[in-house]
């Protein structure tokens, strides 16, 4: 009889030791979606972000780490703001040289297997691996390559797929291309968001104060032909069925600094055919779980050899030495 209830105590003690954290997880709220971001660049990071500075399109940051973190937040911004509940990591970022593959054409032979990455080409595996690599060191969800300016690749900004797999959740953008806007866009293609998902209105807004003029505004998914009324600008917002937007909005031309577009009037952003909203929330959840981060260092896991472990030690401790534990 008494070893039964010792039997029953011991195994109670081990849930209670197991079972804690799944406790702790299930009592907690929901985090927002995060997709883990691995940013990588052709140079040192000092001198690859001079010329953003120099351009004044570094938000006031001279370090990488603090640029991209503020980079990103804008970005998750633009998605939060339109309603989508997702939130951009900056998980790891890095200058990489791939030289050892090919030293004249890696930089540009990078972007084209990065963008071509679901035919795995024999003279892009590679680059996928070292690629492939790091993301998986990091558990990054999706990679950015942040290209040098000039470099002879693509003059366009590339998504690895619309909407596709773990293995071409792949971005390539130009030097420019890493402002939030055309982030947001390329990301909203992995996301599943295509063009025509976009909203093109006209409308009289004025742009940084100046005097309401009749213009065109856009959704950050739009790429079309302009409408051909004065200078058009990109709000900072995906397209969302029944979207309305008056007042202060963040703007700019698509790879231009941040302004503020003010309306008077409310314009609307999105109808039953034009909702990227809908589309991209759909799919944030898949691709945030892409990869998953490395667990921190500091916290125990009790994985299958570690709960063989914790059952082999009370073994060894002998469940009598547990009972006094166990009535205190
Ligand atoms: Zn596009």
């Amino acid at each position: 009889m008494q070893s039964t209830s010792l039997r029953t105590r011991l195994l109670s003690l081990l849930l209670l030791i197991v079972g804690w954290p799944q406790t702790i997880l299930a009592d907690t709220p929901p985090a927002t979606t995060t997709i883990d971001v691995l940013v990588v660049y052709p140079r040192p990071a000092e001198q690859h972000l001079s010329m953003l500075i120099s351009w004044g399109r570094n938000f006031g940051e001279t370090e990488m780490d603090a640029f991209l973190t503020t980079d990103f937040a804008h970005v998750t911004q633009i998605y939060q703001r339109s309603g989508i509940e997702v939130a951009f990591n900056v998980i790891h970022h890095e200058a990489i040289d791939l030289s050892y593959i090919d030293a004249a054409n890696w930089k540009v032979t990078l972007s084209s297997a990065l963008m071509n990455s679901e035919n795995q080409l024999p003279a892009h595996l590679p680059y996928l691996e070292a690629i492939e690599n790091l993301r998986n060191l990091h558990g990054a969800d999706i990679v950015i390559y942040w290209r040098e300016h000039g470099d002879g690749g693509p003059s366009s900004n590339g998504a690895g797929s619309i909407g596709g797999g773990d293995d071409e959740a792949y971005v390539q953008l130009t030097y420019g291309g890493v402002n939030p806007p055309i982030t947001a866009h390329e990301i909203g293609h992995l996301l599943g968001g295509q063009h025509s998902d976009g909203v093109q209105g006209s409308a009289s807004f004025s742009i940084a104060g100046d005097t309401p003029t009749l213009r065109e505004y856009r959704t950050v998914m739009t790429i079309a032909v302009p409408l051909g009324l004065d200078a058009y600008r990109y709000l900072w917002r995906f397209s969302a069925n029944g979207a309305t937007v008056v007042g202060d909005h963040d703007c700019s031309p698509l790879s231009g600094s941040l302004e503020t577009c003010s309306f008077a009037a409310a314009v609307g952003v999105g109808d039953p055919s034009h909702d990227a909203v809908s589309v991209l929330s759909a799919t944030a959840v898949t691709v945030a779980a892409f990869r998953d981060a490395p667990p921190p260092e500091d916290l125990p896991v009790f994985g299958g050899t570690g709960l063989m472990l914790l059952i082999l030690l009370l073994t060894g401790l002998g469940a009598h030495s547990l009972v006094p534990r166990l009535r205190s």
